[in-house]
């Protein structure tokens, strides 16, 4: 049996970037066969699946997600990560765990490893799925359009957690819509590019763009309802290479949140339609382009189903170590495997920092340079509310 402890330790050294998880797979593979389960590897790319069966019973899907940032981890621990590694754009960058999913991996084994050994108090399947690209908002769609389902079975509940900067040890666990759906969009604005001393024989598109997204502002604040949750985030603006070149185009990139589809409509057309506008108000030679990616759907976690996996947590952690958790504007597609199997998803957060054991001050959250859970008792809360969370749905 693997040690916990060193297996953490592995992979938070050696952190792989989405859809690049080739060692982390190989890792996890390895530490998952001598449990006793069926190992396939290269299940919508870089996807690990364990499936152990036990008899007649329901079919259980845990899911880890294993994927990590390109971040330059900052949290001064002895076994910070210094790697780096070359991304899809081909710049070489930073590699870390700032989200807490070698954590996510770590805990899987472990309940895998826990729920194999007692096999004789349970029966059922046991699908452990270890998920890529999960940053990228695709790694479980890859999974499922490589018939996860079909090559391994279809579950009855899809059960996955993830670690946050909550006190270690808590379990926070909501129902219903529990983070947002995600969209990103690319925008690209044509000008006519000239002389910076000759504006008129030109058509800005630096303008254009700082138009864009100020009016772009005004779709949260005046368009969506104030009893609706949205998002609109501009994080990227690039245009020209001098001072004096006005320049042929500028890029708006494009980040959207929302909680439900009649939300996510009005602000993905207000989108398109305030940049169009804007390129015509600036005598734009051509129309703007867009380019949607990335979408993740609304996580959301069942309720029923929810409210009989935090029945099964209560008596196993007491009332004392579960708490409401805040709906989030973050995403996760943990969803879709429910959706596309037809079944719950249920979903928590459980702590990371052991905040007697850290200096007082503000605490990071996942994805800063200085985010990292605290080993324990993350790690075993970890594990055990996975294993407490499918024993609560194994017969
Ligand atoms: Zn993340
Ligand atoms: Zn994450």
């Amino acid at each position: 049996m693997t040690d916990l402890r060193e297996l953490y330790l592995d992979l938070h050294r050696h952190p792989e970037l989405s859809l690049q998880e080739f060692r982390t797979a190989g890792v996890l593979a390895d530490a998952l066969r001598p449990l006793g389960y069926e190992v396939t590897t290269e299940v919508g790319g870089t996807g690990v699946v364990g499936v152990l069966r036990n008899g007649d019973g329901p079919v259980v899907l845990l899911r880890a997600d294993i994927d990590a940032l390109p971040v330059e981890e900052k949290t001064g621990l002895e076994y910070a990560s210094t790697a780096r590694a070359t991304n899809s754009d081909g710049e070489n960058v930073p590699v870390a765990h700032a989200c807490g999913h070698d954590m996510h991996a770590t805990c899987l084994i472990g309940a895998a490893a826990e729920l194999a050994r007692t096999r004789e108090e349970w029966s059922g399947t046991l699908l452990a799925v270890f998920q890529p690209a999960e940053e990228l908002g695709c790694g479980a769609r890859n999974m499922v359009e490589d018939g996860l389902f079909d090559r391994f079975g279809r579950p009855d509940v899809v059960l996955a957690q993830h670690v946050g900067p909550l006190p270690a040890g808590m379990i926070a666990h909501g129902s219903g819509p529990l983070m947002a759906a995600s969209d990103a969009v690319e925008v690209t604005l044509f000008g006519r590019g000239g002389h910076g001393s000759a504006p008129e024989t030109a058509v800005d598109p630096v303008l254009m763009a700082a138009h864009a997204v100020v009016r772009l502002q005004g779709i949260v604040s005046r368009e969506v309802s104030p009893s609706e949750r949205a998002v609109v985030t501009i994080g990227k603006v690039q245009a020209g290479t001098k001072a004096n070149v006005i320049p042929e185009t500028a890029e708006l990139g494009i980040s959207i949140r929302t909680f439900n589809e009649h939300t996510r409509d009005i602000v993905r057309n207000a989108v398109e339609r305030i940049v169009r506008a804007e390129a015509a108000a600036s005598g734009a030679p051509r129309e703007p382009e867009f380019d949607w990616h990335g979408s993740t759907p609304v996580l959301v976690s069942d309720p029923d189903a929810t409210a009989t996996t935090v029945a099964a947590f209560t008596r196993h952690f007491g009332q004392e170590r579960l708490i409401p958790g805040a709906v989030v504007n973050a995403s996760e597609d943990v969803g879709v495997f429910g959706t596309a199997a037809g079944v719950p998803t249920v979903f928590w957060f459980f702590g990371g920092i052991d905040f007697a054991a850290r200096q007082p001050g503000p605490v990071a959250m996942n994805h800063s340079p200085e985010f990292a859970p605290d080993i324990e008792p993350t790690l075993t809360t970890g594990v055990d509310a996975l294993v407490v969370a499918a024993r609560a749905w194994l017969a």
